[in-house]
């Protein structure tokens, strides 16, 4: 029958993960003890092996799941070797124990001291030929006497989470210690508690060495303090080798590694075999060991059914729940990845087609239009001589050749600095930041929202092609612009155009000028702001005669003398705030009296002539310029940058953030997503459940078939 055991540690682990709720629980053993009661001698004994943190300084800090796996020889295996996993630490057999040991440690120092314990347990499963098939639960030994370092809150945490463990069906195993009075036992009162006729508690009593064997067997004879699983003594310690005196024999694999110790039981019952001969008079761990194997076995029998019966309700429960919500669709991690990733790939496919050579043209262009009107604000518009530019160019006999050099090198330089200005590097910088801005759009959307850590990769992704083409792209660019930089040939065609485009430009920003103005006239009031004008027109002009006279001074070798700027006492006080208001204005209205007449220009039967007539009508030129420069810089970002990027970055997704997950990361990828989450969380408790059920099913009926076969039925 022990195969019942074994399945159903293996049921109750799978349970376990299913989540802790009441009724879908089996039986554990579950030990408790003070400290230094013997516990860790104890379990080691059990496992044959030391792998237990040791030290007074409160190292068991968690709950450890210790699951005991009987690995018998068996043909295909005649020597069957003895190792350790921690199933949270993924895969990994561990064959040198003082890893184990070291583990534990680190997974208990991993609980802050601050916290005491943590309800938080540590899973170990021990495979070997030498081990029963056991499930038990090792708990932080009671604080008997608080002190500094353990103080009573520590005390209370330990009484608690050791309440929680010793509650039906666990089986106790009550760790007390023989040279110790039974009454001053926490576990036995612990115990006494939850199960008052100890139907499910097993005294242990070690350290039987210490006491007179008839005192040691007067515990044992169960009379005091009685239980109904009784009590066994045990010596785990070689008393003579003294406190550090462990003797374990390192032995590579299997065999009974506390062999010395043992032989110390054995020796000390042997020579006391008469006084712990008496009837039911339970000694030795080999006694213990069976002793727990036919309790545990019992203990899970008699669950069976209760437990049958609770997995048939929840399965009953989660399968309605799937069908009523999700309508009975099974989803998996891996598709859902793998979904992700097309979904990612179509809109990246998206955003290309955004980025056609129309496009980009397009943005292109107005970026350089933008620089050409800064170029015309500071060389022309800004120069209080370009009014004459007008009236030269209403004089028809003046022919361009005629008109001032003054022009003529104005509208060379601002042409040159155009097209010198580094064309290459802005244009493909202007692209790079337009894809980087749609694809952090693209991580603002679902299903990205759900995978930061993806999204961010998606990003460095990105960035890591497009400054892989970033240099070669811009060069490219720089060099077909080259012989802008020398001449620019224009056609009469693209001078009409050109000179249309630049009307609407000009246009356009005159009416930016115009609506500022209005704006400040509306809010200021236009009395109070003509007036405001007024007043810093004539503090202008003051300055301006001022400074001339110093200039005259200057020249003609006197002394300057400041004179007293007394103000009118008549004039009312204008704030800085309305002068600044008056002096933007007034900048906003002579602006728009200039781009007026440069408008009536680009309009004017001269410009019409043609290509030639270029000073004359600067701004027709630079669009035309601006147009070329745009044309041909789209052609090699497209080639170069363009093409490229969207051609790899799809399959650069595929590899770094599709393929590059292993399995635990695709679920944890897929449970970012809420939605998936609680969908696949379902999904999977209604198929443990499943798998549950059916493994319960079949032991069922197995041990029905046993008790019909049995004789005595
Ligand atoms: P825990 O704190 O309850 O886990 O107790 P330990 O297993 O660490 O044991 C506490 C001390 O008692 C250690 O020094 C052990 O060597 C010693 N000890 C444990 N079992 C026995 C035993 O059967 N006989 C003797 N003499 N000492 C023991």
């Amino acid at each position: 029958l022990m195969l019942l055991t074994r399945k159903l540690i293996e049921i109750r682990s799978i349970l376990l993960s299913i989540g802790e709720e009441a009724g879908l629980t089996l039986p554990s053993i579950v030990v408790i003890g003070s400290q230094s009661s013997g516990k860790s001698s104890v379990l080691e004994a059990i496992v044959g092996r030391e792998f237990l943190p040791k030290g007074d300084n409160m190292v068991t800090r968690r709950p450890i799941e210790l699951t005991l796996i009987h690995t018998p020889a068996s043909p295909a295996d005649p020597n069957p070797k003895t190792f350790a996993e921690f199933p949270s630490l993924g895969p990994g057999h561990i064959t040198d124990f003082s890893l184990v040991q070291q583990t534990l440690v680190d997974l208990n120092l991993s609980v802050p001291a601050a916290e005491c314990v943590s309800d938080s347990p540590i899973h170990l499963r021990i495979h070997s030929p030498n081990v029963p098939d056991l499930s038990l639960v090792d708990l932080p030994g009671y604080v008997q006497i608080s002190s500094m370092d353990q103080p009573e809150e520590l005390k209370d945490k330990i009484n608690k989470l050791c309440d929680k463990y010793i509650r039906s069906p666990n089986i106790i195993l009550a760790v007390c210690a023989a040279d110790v009075d039974l009454a001053n036992s926490p576990a036995l009162r612990a115990s006494k508690k939850v199960d008052p006729l100890g139907m499910r508690t097993i005294g242990v009593v070690t350290k039987m060495d210490l006491v007179q064997p008839e005192v040691g067997a007067a515990i044992l004879a169960n009379g005091r303090y009685p239980l109904a699983l009784g009590y066994v003594g045990v010596v785990c310690k070689a008393s003579s080798k003294g406190r550090e005196g462990r003797l374990i024999k390192k032995d590579a694999d299997g065999g009974s590694l506390i062999a010395p110790i043992k032989a110390q039981e054995d020796a000390y019952f042997g020579s006391n075999a008469e006084t712990f001969s008496q009837e039911n008079m339970l000694v030795g761990t080999g006694t213990l060991k069976r002793r727990l194997m036919q309790v545990l076995e019992e203990s899970m029998a008699a669950s069976l059914h209760t437990i049958s019966n609770a997995v048939a309700i929840e399965l009953e429960e989660a399968s309605y729940q799937f069908k009523v919500q999700y309508n009975d669709r099974s989803i998996s991690a891996e598709s859902y990845v793998a979904e992700t990733m097309d979904h990612l790939k179509a809109r990246i496919m998206e955003l290309g087609k955004g980025f056609s050579k129309a496009e980009v043209r397009r943005m292109l262009k107005s970026a350089i239009d933008e620089q050409v009107l800064d170029l015309l604000a500071q060389q022309y518009w800004a120069d209080l001589k370009t009014p004459e530019l007008n009236k030269l160019g209403n004089d028809s006999k003046l022919s361009p050749e005629e008109l001032d050099l003054y022009w003529q090198r104005k509208l060379d330089a601002i042409s040159s600095s155009l097209t010198k200005s580094g064309v290459g590097r802005a244009s493909t910088q202007l692209v790079v930041d337009a894809i980087r801005a749609q694809l952090s759009q693209l991580a603002g959307e679902e299903p990205l929202t759900y995978h930061p850590e993806a999204a961010e990769r998606v990003n460095a992704t990105a960035d890591a092609l497009l400054r892989e083409r970033f240099s070669l792209t811009s060069d490219q660019v720089e060099n077909s612009v080259k012989p802008f930089k020398y001449e620019v040939e224009v056609e009469p065609k693209e001078w009409d155009q050109g000179r249309e485009r630049s009307v609407e430009l000009v246009q356009r920003e005159l009416n930016m000028c115009e609506g500022a103005l209005t704006k400040i006239k509306d809010a200021v009031g236009g009395r109070k702001l003509r007036g405001a004008m007024e007043y810093v027109g004539e503090l202008e002009e003051k300055e301006r005669r001022r400074r001339e006279r110093r200039r005259e001074a200057k020249a003609g070798g006197e002394e300057w003398i400041e004179e007293d700027d007394a103000s009118d006492p008549t004039r009312p006080a204008y704030n800085p705030a309305l002068l600044a208001k008056a002096r933007e204005a007034m900048f906003l209205s002579s602006r728009s009296g200039i781009l007026r007449l440069r408008l009536q220009a680009l309009k004017s039967r001269r410009c019409k002539l043609g290509p030639d007539q270029k000073a004359f009508c600067p701004e027709a030129f630079l669009n035309v310029v601006a147009d070329k420069l745009s044309h041909t810089a789209v052609q090699f970002i497209n080639i170069e940058l363009l093409v490229e990027f969207f051609y790899q970055f799809p399959r650069e997704i595929d590899t770094r953030l599709g393929y590059d997950l292993d399995r635990s990361e695709v679920q944890a990828f897929a449970r970012e997503n809420p939605a998936v989450r609680t969908h696949l969380t379902l999904q999977d408790r209604k198929e443990k459940l499943e798998m549950v059920a059916e493994k319960l099913d079949s032991l069922v009926k197995l041990q029905r078939e046993k008790a019909q076969q049995s004789p005595l039925r």
